[in-house]
């Protein structure tokens, strides 16, 4: 399925709104990181560093220190970790074992870092609660400067920093949405929350060719007691034959702006949508289907080759255009946007990294 395209620029232009938004919207990151680890040498070359603790940049720490590797783990400052996916994540049914976690990416990347603080092979762990602000390569090495101006060289990088989901605008804000989505009666990824539209009034939010296609493929597995596409103000895109597909299934299309989200703010439960026209549709979960922003900045400031998402081209050991630049996780293109595929990125880039190392 085809993500719907922000082109970098605009993307990078109203970034600055979902921050803002996401900061008043009352919710704090529960979890700060629970370790401290002894300083880097800012003049020493490192083997690895990896930008990002998300999914991927704690499998890809994990692996690293336990290759008995010297690692810098870049973390993210407070907002880069709330501009990305692994910072909203809430509870997952699609994994073993992950059921139990309120805020699976954070705890799990807590759990590996007080593990490998605790390990006999703890020396090799550098934790840097910074965001990376600027990456370039020297002859064979990479300079990464941290928020605070600080730089630190590694021969190989694993850039993991992933993605964050484009939010409808109601009245202006991104606001009226975010306590639903926290409350996972406004979803993102039907892979990972399509079942919980079981049995359900569904309201899809979306314009694009991929909006209809959900629309379409959560009717026809999960029995739904309606399902209506919602495109907030936008005109759609879909083609002809998705089209008719969307009207032979009843599906119906709402065009008019989204003006207030209904429902039970406090248990999060949603109920509804009114529109600018007060036509009101009754809803018990929703799915947002906008597109995504690559956080792809840095990839971009370092000249490696993105696709026509943002998303950074690599092979299959997921070495970017750059060698020695590495992309695991959401970043990467032609790949799925999962925890247990960022997982497998993250493992495939350190082996690889650790047979370089070693030869
Ligand atoms: C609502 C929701 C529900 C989901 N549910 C599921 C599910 O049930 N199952 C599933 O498999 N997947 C699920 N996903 C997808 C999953 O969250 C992602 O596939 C996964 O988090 C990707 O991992 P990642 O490491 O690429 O990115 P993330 O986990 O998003 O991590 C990115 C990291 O990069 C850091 N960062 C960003 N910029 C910088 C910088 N400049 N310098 C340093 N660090 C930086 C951030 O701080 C963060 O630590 C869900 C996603 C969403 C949004």
């Amino acid at each position: 399925m085809k993500n719907y395209v922000i082109l970098f620029l605009i993307s990078t232009m109203s970034l600055h709104h979902v921050i803002t938004a996401v900061e008043t919207s009352g919710l704090s990151d529960p979890k700060e990181i629970p370790v401290t680890t002894k300083n880097p040498e800012e003049k020493k070359i490192y083997p690895i560093a990896i930008i990002g603790a998300g999914a991927a940049g704690t499998m890809a720490v994990k692996r690293a220190v336990l290759n008995n590797n010297e690692v810098l783990l870049f973390t993210g400052a407070k907002q880069a970790r709330r501009c990305s996916r692994g910072n909203w994540v809430r509870k997952i049914d699609n994994i073993p074992g992950l059921g139990k976690y309120e805020r699976p990416i954070l705890e799990l990347r807590n759990e590996v870092l007080q593990e490998l603080t605790q390990s006999p092979l703890s020396h090799n762990l550098y934790v840097i609660e910074e965001s990376v602000s600027f990456i370039e390569k020297d002859i064979d090495f990479f300079k990464l400067t941290d928020g605070t101006g600080r730089i630190y060289c590694a021969k190989y990088v694993v850039m993991a920093t992933g993605i964050m989901d484009e939010q409808p605008r109601i009245q202006g804000s991104i606001d009226p949405i975010l306590k639903y989505a926290n409350g996972q009666t406004i979803a993102y990824c039907s892979l990972c929350d399509g079942h919980r539209s079981f049995g359900k009034k569904t309201v899809i939010i979306g314009h694009s060719e991929s909006a209809a296609n959900i629309a379409l493929l959560l009717l026809e597995k999960y029995q739904l007691t309606s399902m209506t596409i919602l495109t907030n103000g936008k005109i759609h895109e879909f083609t002809p034959e998705l089209l008719k597909q969307i009207q032979n299934k009843n599906i119906n299309i709402l065009e008019a702006p989204i003006k207030e989200v209904l429902g039970n703010k406090e248990q999060k439960q949603l109920t509804g949508f009114v529109l600018e026209n007060d036509h009101a549709v009754e809803a018990d979960i929703g799915f947002i289907a906008l597109g995504i922003r690559p956080n792809n900045q840095l990839a971009l400031q370092i000249g490696a080759q993105v696709d026509e998402s943002g998303l950074v081209i690599t092979d299959l050991n997921g070495e970017s255009s750059i060698p020695n630049l590495f992309i695991a996780g959401d970043l990467r293109a032609n790949s799925m946007k999962q925890i247990y595929t960022a997982w497998q990125h993250a493992v495939d880039s350190i082996q690889l990294i650790n047979q370089r190392i070693r030869e």
